[in-house]
């Protein structure tokens, strides 16, 4: 069977070893004689399991001891949730600055439970339609917020903070980061972050878990009586195990690390990552303009390159032949319309190959 070029925004493609090994283990995991989906979440098997991806995370990630690593439900909208329960001062703000779709859906969520300033010129932002990061001048931080909140990479919008300019919060605010797009996409000074977050169905594995990694001080802040699975504290201290955890995410999980381990780490991934966004870049940008980057060139996504055609015509033309010839995932998302490619870590170098090469022959064509 012949497996598509995947250039799907999430749930994404997964690296074929990682497959093939999961298949390969399906009807009896380790001498169990039964599938990761069959072990008890309070079996020795499984106790390997979650212990040694949490291992492999903190080794690839570089995370401290004194931070908590949790395997969560609910995705990265219940986290956009969950922390404004757990760290929004009753009687102060947050800070969150807004660069996108999915900045924005933290702030909706978060504004739910307590006050919220947007900072970082957002009015200019969405006028632009979210083309590029604010600039530090840009940002009026509250030395007082009870944390600064930041998207990472804006996967619908393509819009991604370069890794020396991330943003940097005053001393002593929490800096909580939205990293459900380019977690292990390059490597992570995880130090710098009182919290990140990421659903795990771009870079790490499949749907259905969601990794949170949490500096233990933070724990002191979670107020009492939240209901227990939005409660850091309580997860913290059972170990991602108070209730039944999403188990063969977490399985899928620790393969993808493995993966990446075996592929030589994040230093590898991200020259990996670098070239393939390179080429697809370099595609637009070589066209004459008839492929138009939406993103400004210093807020570029190394993960979701989003381009814009002459019509909205050839557009659907693209989307429909890249298609029919095994190029999957390509739409863009409606609110910034046009053609998205998401080149996450599992994505071959071959399927970018397949994609500049189209990009050549349709504007040849339409050109
Ligand atoms: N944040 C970002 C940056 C995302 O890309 C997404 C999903 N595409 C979310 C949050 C929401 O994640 P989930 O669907 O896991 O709730």
């Amino acid at each position: 069977m012949e497996r598509v070029h995947n250039f799907n925004a999430g749930p994404a493609a997964l690296p074929l070893p990682v497959l093939e090994q999961a298949r390969d283990e399906m009807l009896n995991y380790r001498g169990s004689g039964m599938s990761v989906m069959e072990l008890s979440h309070r079996s020795a098997h499984f106790e390997g399991i979650i212990r040694q991806a949490e291992a492999d995370l903190r080794s690839l990630l570089g995370i401290p001891d004194h931070y908590s690593v949790l395997f969560l439900q609910g995705g990265a909208s219940l986290q956009f949730a969950m922390l404004a329960r757990n760290f929004i001062p009753s009687e102060g703000s947050a800070d969150y600055i807004l660069t996108g779709a999915w900045a924005k859906a933290a702030v909706r969520e978060a504004e739910k439970r307590g006050r919220v300033r947007v900072i970082g010129a957002a009015d200019a932002l969405e006028r632009d339609n979210f083309n590029h990061v604010p600039s530090p001048a840009e940002l009026d931080l509250d030395p007082k917020a009870g944390y600064l909140h930041f998207t990472s990479n804006e996967t619908i919008h393509g819009v991604e903070w370069a890794a020396d300019a991330e943003p940097e919060p005053p001393a002593g605010v929490p800096l909580i980061c939205d990293a459900s797009s380019n977690i292990a996409s390059r490597p992570l000074h995880a130090a710098k972050y009182a919290m990140i977050y990421a659903g795990a169905q771009k870079n790490l594995g499949p749907a259905g878990v969601t990794l949170v990694v949490l500096r233990n001080d933070l724990l002191e802040r979670v107020p009492s009586r939240l209901p227990v699975v939005l409660d850091y504290k309580a997860m913290a201290e059972n170990k991602s195990l108070y209730n039944t955890p999403p188990c063969f995410s977490i399985y899928m999980v620790g393969l993808v690390l493995k993966w990446v381990k075996d592929i030589g780490g994040l230093e590898e991934v991200a020259r990996r990552n670098a070239t393939k966004a390179t080429k697809v870049y370099k595609a637009i940008d070589d066209s004459g303009g008839f492929y138009r980057g939406h993103a400004r060139p210093d807020s570029r996504s190394r993960m979701n390159v989003t381009f814009r055609l002459p019509s909205e015509d050839l557009e659907k033309k693209f989307a429909r032949e890249s298609d029919a010839q095994g190029l999957v995932g390509l739409k863009g998302h409606r609110s910034v319309g046009g053609l998205r490619a998401s080149l996450y870590n599992a994505l071959p170098m071959e399927s970018v190959e397949v994609l500049v090469q189209f990009m050549g022959e349709f504007l040849r064509k339409n050109g």
